[in-house]
């Protein structure tokens, strides 16, 4: 029998009315007869509430991973037992299992914990009795018998691991948007549906801050080959959604896919070092040395012989960048550090973005038109990426849109 997997996200099965409609439509899907694995999200907001609740309890939920993961499993327990509950309800032989007893195993990294191996035994025994089998999504277990979870949003990943190792034609995944659009529809009203898209660009979006897929979910499928489809949970199937599959791109014209945004960056002006290479890679080794990952660089010579270099971290690990800073400028008399939090990275994701000329004039352009400062930038052969205040992210992403969608590639 052909087998689905369909994932549902947390507004999708957020309250028992949207839990019965999910119910109906996997049972629809089973008497078309095919074999079905459904993914569930926890309910709406329950794992921000599980964190909420962690925090309430202890000043540092970090400090411990492993009953953070005992615990944010617990939301997804909830959705799987009542999903299957109405399935039951509706004549269909359902039963759930949490990610231990699917047995996706992962390795030990608490609260981000990578899948190694799908055995899904138990799964496909539910299966060939007959069976609906719900999976809890973005947990799993580790070779020392651990719960784990996937990180946040990791449901999909669940989702396209099972379908890979099950033998799946596709992964649908459900959720409160109609498909993935040109950028997040809720902040872009402009944005387009795209109706196909490949992995690799898919990927670039999603780690760029389009919350629409985990990124690590695309890169299961774009490794095997599985077809991936976005769609709504909260409309009737005739919907087609996006396709996530293999694409030939544009080879040499500027094409736009779309545009993300992530937040929490800050900005390391560091100032009067001096104009050598050697004292970059100190600066550069320093940071690294400290477990603290730059995510874009750039360096100017200033007058005086003196070199200014410019540093973008993450917001979570601007602590230890300061003090990194603050033992460097000790070592390297002379020199200052300016920092700037509260940024966004917005990347624009396309082709064809070397060698075409005017890319960034054209950016550049429509950001004076909105008023938005930008801090730093950085490209690739497929994206731009600029660092702006966070409270002028949506007319970044706007005005990008408005600027590069007549460049859109239309599937
Ligand atoms: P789920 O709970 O179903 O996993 P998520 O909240 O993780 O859903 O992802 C869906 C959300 O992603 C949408 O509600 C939308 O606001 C956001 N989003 C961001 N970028 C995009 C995009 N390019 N296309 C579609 N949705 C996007
Ligand atoms: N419930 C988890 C989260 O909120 C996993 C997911 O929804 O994919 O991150
Ligand atoms: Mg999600």
């Amino acid at each position: 029998m052909r087998l689905l997997v369909q994932k549902y996200g947390g507004t999708s099965v957020g309250t028992p009315e949207r839990i019965r409609q999910v119910a109906r439509r996997v049972v629809a899907a089973r008497r078309a007869g095919q074999d079905v694995v459904v993914v569930v999200s926890a309910m709406a907001d329950a794992t921000d509430e599980l964190l909420a609740l962690a925090a309430a309890v202890t000043p540092d939920p970090e400090r411990h991973p492993r009953e953070l993961d005992m615990l944010l499993t617990s939301g997804e327990r909830i959705s799987m037992a009542l999903t299957a509950m109405a399935i039951r309800d509706l004549g269909e032989a359902a039963v759930s299992l949490t990610g231990t007893q699917a047995a996706i195993i992962t390795d030990e990294a608490h609260t981000g914990a990578r899948i190694e191996e799908v055995r899904a035994t138990r799964v496909r025994e539910e299966l060939a009795a007959g069976r609906i089998v719900i999976v809890a999504g973005f947990q799993g277990v580790s070779r020392a018998r651990e719960v784990t979870t996937l990180g946040r949003g990791g449901s999909d990943t669940t989702a396209v691991a099972l379908a890979v190792a099950l033998g799946a034609e596709r992964c649908d995944i459900y959720t409160d948007v109609t498909g993935v659009f040109t950028a997040d529809p809720r902040r872009v009203p402009d944005a387009e549906l795209i109706a196909e898209i490949g992995y690799e660009e898919m990927v670039e979006l999603a780690s760029a801050g389009a919350q629409v897929l985990h990124p690590r979910a695309v890169e299961i499928g774009a490794r095997y080959g599985l077809p991936i489809r976005v769609r709504s949970a909260l409309r009737p199937d005739d919907h087609p959604g996006t396709l996530i599959t293999r694409r030939v791109r544009t080879m040499e014209q500027l094409a736009l896919t779309g545009l993300a945004a992530k937040s929490g960056y800050a900005r390391l002006v560091l100032r009067g070092l001096p104009a050598t290479m050697a004292a970059t890679a100190r600066v550069l080794s320093a940071f690294a040395a400290a477990g603290v990952s730059v995510d874009m660089a750039g360096h100017a010579d200033v007058p005086a012989g003196h070199r200014q270099l410019q540093l973008t971290v993450r917001e979570a690990d601007l602590e230890r960048a300061e003090d990194v800073a603050a033992k460097l400028l000790e070592a390297l008399a002379g020199a200052t550090v300016e920092v700037k939090t509260g940024l966004t990275r917005v990347t624009l994701v396309g082709s064809g973005m070397n060698g075409v000329p005017g890319v960034f004039a054209r950016a550049f352009e429509a950001l004076i038109a909105a008023g938005v400062e930008v801090y730093a930038l950085s490209t690739s052969a497929s994206s731009f990426s600029l660092l702006v205040p966070a409270d002028a992210e949506d007319r970044t992403l706007q005005a990008l849109h408005a600027a590069f969608a007549p460049a859109r590639e239309r599937a």
